[in-house]
C-alpha cells in the first residue's frame, strides 16, 4: 500500500501516521524525522539541512529525492509506505513517480489558528519521543517526561516566526501538488481538526479497500 499523508505543519500527520502504520504494517517515512536525525548525528547532509530547517525553508529536491530513493530500497518498503512530509513540491512528486506508483494521497485539512496553537505548544520527550502540548496535554512536572523522567523539549523550528514561514511555504507549494494528484484522481481531503478518533476512522475507511 503506497500512501502519502499531506497537511500543513501541525495538522496531525505524525499522530495519525503512527496509527495508520500499525494497522497496515507499512513503514512510516517522515523526511522531517530523517533530516532531524542527520542534524543530530552531525553528518554532511545534516549540516547542510540545519540552517534551512531552522528558517522553515525547504531542503533541495535533489537531496530529498536521494533520501527517499535510498529509503525505498530497504526491505521493509516491499509492502509499501506511508510518506509524511514528502513530497513537498511538484518536482519531488514527479521524481517519485519515476520509481514508485502512489495509490492514495490524504490531505489533513486544518484551520490555521488550530495548527499555530498545536505547534507553538508542542513539546516531546528527548528520550522516548512522547508528545506533549503545554496548552492541552502537559507533563505532570514541567519539562520532565511522565514515563521516563527525561527532559521534555521543544523542536528548534516550533517558534512563532518559523511556524509562520513553514505555513507560508506549505500553502505556496500545496496547490500545485494537489492539482498534480487530482489529475490522477487519488487525492482525498479529510478534516484534521476534530476528534482524533473521527479523523482516523475516515482515513481507515479510505485505505481499507486498498489492502
Ligand atoms: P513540519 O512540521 O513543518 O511539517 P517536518 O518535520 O515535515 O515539519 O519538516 C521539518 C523541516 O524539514 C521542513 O521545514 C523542511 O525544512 C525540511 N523538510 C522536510 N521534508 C522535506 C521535503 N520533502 N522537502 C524539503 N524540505 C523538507
Amino acid at each position: 500500500m503506497n500512501v502519502i499523508l499531506m497537511g500543513a505543519p501541525g495538522a496531525g500527520k505524525g499522530t495519525q501516521a503512527k496509527e495508520i502504520v500499525k494497522r497496515y504494517n507499512i513503514p512510516h517515512i517522515s523526511t522531517g524525522d530523517i533530516l532531524r536525525a542527520e542534524v543530530k548525528k552531525g553528518t554532511n547532509l545534516g549540516n547542510q539541512a540545519q540552517k534551512i530547517m531552522e528558517s522553515g525553508g525547504l531542503v533541495s529536491d535533489e537531496i530529498i529525492l536521494g533520501i527517499i530513493k535510498n529509503r525505498l530500497s530497504e526491505n521493509d518498503c516491499k509492502k509499501g509506505y506511508l510518506f509524511d512530509g514528502f513530497p513537498r513540491t511538484r518536482i519531488q512528486a514527479e521524481g517519485l513517480a519515476e520509481f514508485s506508483k502512489v495509490e492514495s494521497v490524504i490531505f489533513l485539512k486544518c484551520d490555521d489558528e488550530v495548527v499555530i496553537k498545536r505547534l507553538s505548544g508542542r513539546r516531546a520527550c528527548s528520550k522516548c519521543g512522547k508528545d506533549y502540548n503545554i496548552y492541552f496535554r502537559s507533563s505532570k512536572k514541567d519539562g520532565i517526561c511522565d514515563d521516563d523522567g527525561a527532559a521534555v523539549v521543544q523542536r528548534a523550528d516550533d517558534n512563532e516566526t518559523t511556524i509562520r514561514n513553514r505555513l507560508k511555504v506549505f500553502y505556496d507549494t500545496f496547490t500545485p501538488l494537489m492539482q498534480y494528484y487530482n489529475e490522477n484522481k487519488i487525492f482525498h481531503e479529510i478534516r484534521g481538526d476534530g476528534e482524533q478518533q473521527d479523523t482516523l476512522k475516515n482515513i481507515f475507511a479510505l485505505l481499507d479497500p486498498l489492502r
